[in-house]
């Protein structure tokens, strides 16, 4: 049976002369239960290709090869990459990549997704992100990967829960913010178990969550998610300030008529208007040309 146990895993790395490093995120999971669990939430089958970024010592990995899918793996360790090519370099259904998942720090790297392009799903498969998710890249890799293409058909991870309770938060809350509402558009979310760190070795300071998140067939903004994501960032980053102000300060020409279509007050504050009222008020504002660039992005 697939997963590692704790004593496997620290064996794998003593036999490699390696040990988990705190700045790639190396929680490595070890309650084979909440591993299977995340897998059947996935609905893995057969016929999918599944991308998972961070396979550490290959436990999930294996997991997921058992379902009969194929396997992408992308992982940035190169003492790890070592370890999981002489465990999984042979396997007929896995792809092995070394490097990192983003690039440039907010976007999928091409390398995944050309790779994902070529990897193309049986009849009645999809493709799907299955991993437990290194905390540093957990945020700006789930937004972007909402929005590529190749379409992930569903993104089943184990976060953080700061990460999950932000990208989940409702209007109102403190924890609701431009991730919140990009998250949103794009995706419906659902969360399956909370995950205490005794769970992980080494433990981290924090509870994880298991989280689905299921884009959404319909495009949610005409044109690039990028120019929606930045719209987003510069708005929050004034929460505070009413939106007559923003709208000044952001140079928004026709703001009030548009507040007045999306039926919001110019004395609302961002966090008032729901994930549905930014996607028409940014439409309202730049049906025709693109947001002023912010210089900030997800
Ligand atoms: N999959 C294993 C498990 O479930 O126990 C390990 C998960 S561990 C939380 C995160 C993994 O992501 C580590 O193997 C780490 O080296 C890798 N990693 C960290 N940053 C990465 C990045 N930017 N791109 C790809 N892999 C990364």
């Amino acid at each position: 049976m697939a997963g590692q146990t704790l004593s496997e895993i620290r064996s794998l790395l003593a036999a490699g002369g390696l040990a988990p490093r705190h700045r790639l995120g190396q929680n490595f999971l070890i309650d084979l239960n909440l591993m299977r669990k995340l897998v059947t939430v996935a609905g893995v089958a057969p016929g999918d290709v599944v991308l998972e970024v961070g396979p550490g010592t290959g436990s999930l990995s294996e997991m997921l090869l058992e379902t009969g899918a194929r396997l992408i793996a992308v992982e940035l360790d190169r003492g790890l990459f070592a370890l999981l090519s002489d465990r999984l370099g042979d396997h007929p259904r896995c792809t092995l990549i070394r490097g990192d998942a983003l690039a440039g720090k907010h976007h999928v790297n091409p390398l995944v997704l050309d790779v994902l392009r070529e990897q193309a799903p049986d009849a009645g498969g999809s493709r799907k992100l299955v991993a437990n998710l290194p905390y540093q890249i957990a945020t700006p890799l789930l937004l972007d990967l909402l929005c590529v293409r190749p379409r992930l058909a569903s993104l089943t991870c184990t976060i953080q829960r700061e990460v999950a309770d932000r990208l989940a938060a409702a209007p109102g809350t403190s924890a609701y913010g431009a991730a919140s509402v990009f998250c949103q558009s794009f995706a419906e979310l659902t969360t399956h178990a909370t995950l205490p760190p005794s769970v992980f070795w080494p433990r981290p300071k924090v509870e994880s969550v298991m989280l689905r998140l299921v884009p959404r067939p319909a495009e949610p903004i005409p044109g690039d998610p990028g120019g929606f994501s930045r719209f987003l960032q510069g708005v929050f980053a004034q929460r505070r300030k009413m939106l007559r102000r923003i709208a000044r300060a952001q140079g928004w020409a026709g703001a009030e008529t548009a507040f007045e279509r999306v039926g919001v007050s110019p004395d609302a504050r961002p966090e008032d208007l729901s994930p549905a009222q930014w996607r028409i008020l940014h439409r309202e504002l730049f049906a025709d040309r693109p947001p002023p660039a912010a210089g900030v992005s997800r």
